[in-house]
């Protein structure tokens, strides 16, 4: 059912699939203010789970969609499934394929000094016809912030990509959403590595198969200690997790 969402943790994730997200995103489009995206993983839910801040933070977004096999999982424990994950990253390129040759444009926010840049010609080649309204890196200092939004505004972007991981996207977003003239914006973390081929996503056989944390770790040993935040948050889930959906009804 559209419009239908699942309560983990206190994080209220809108149960859609890539597809769907990407249909609402349209539709954000069509209405004359902000909409905020993020895409929470088992990581930003458990740091949800234990900040209030953070987590109506996260439910202040107008779509939040499943990142991350553990969300899945969580959501099968609860007994209300989500049919599959719905990555930021995946959103970003079905939103980027539908608006390409359209005259709505994309403004890339994040990422070091030069990723940006790249990933806006990888955009370009992959997507012709996208209308790239502009970037700027995500190091900056907080009186930076106002000059930036103004920068943002000024090239009249409709979409915003906000790519300076979690929790710090979701913070500056929360911040500066009323100055803001974009109508959508995206939480979507290393995107703009991907996109610039500056980093590289799992092959498609370990996403399909719920094993893209595994090849992470292989390729990111040092990340082992976040990784031992996903059986913590599938004992939560399993010990605390019905207290939250029962709430919902
Ligand atoms: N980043 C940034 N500014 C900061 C900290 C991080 O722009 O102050 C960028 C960083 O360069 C990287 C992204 O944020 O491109 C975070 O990527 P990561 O994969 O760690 O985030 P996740 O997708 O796991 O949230």
């Amino acid at each position: 059912m559209i419009g239908d969402k699942i309560n983990i943790l206190g994080v209220k994730v809108d149960m859609v699939n890539i597809q769907e997200a990407a249909d609402r995103i349209m539709e954000f489009f069509e209405e004359d203010k902000l909409h905020k995206v993020y895409t929470p993983n088992s990581e930003i839910i458990m740091a949800a789970y234990k900040d209030e801040r953070f987590r109506d933070m996260l439910n202040d977004a107008e779509l939040l969609t499943a990142d991350g096999i553990g969300v899945v999982y969580a959501s099968r424990i609860l007994k209300k499934p989500i049919d599959e994950r719905a990555a930021g990253y995946d959103i970003a390129c079905e939103v980027l394929d539908r608006i390409k040759g359209t005259d709505k444009s994309v403004y890339l926010f994040g990422s070091k000094p030069g990723v940006a840049e790249l990933a806006r010609e990888k955009l370009i080649e992959k997507y012709p016809g996208l209308r790239i309204a502009g970037t700027h890196n995500g190091y900056f200092k907080p009186e930076d912030e106002p000059a930036i939004v103004e920068e943002i505004n000024a090239t009249g972007a409709d979409l915003l990509f906000v790519c300076l991981g979690a929790p710090k996207q979701e913070e500056w977003l929360s911040r500066n959403a009323k100055d803001l003239k974009v109508r959508v914006a995206m939480g979507i973390g290393g995107s703009l590595d991907v996109f610039a081929g500056t980093a590289e996503r799992a092959p498609e056989f370990y996403c399909k198969h719920g094993l893209e944390w595994f090849y992470r770790l292989m390729k990111e040993p040092w990340r082992a200690k976040r990784m031992l935040a996903l059986p913590k948050f599938g004992a939560t889930v399993l010990l605390k997790g019905r207290k939250f959906t029962k709430e919902e009804q």
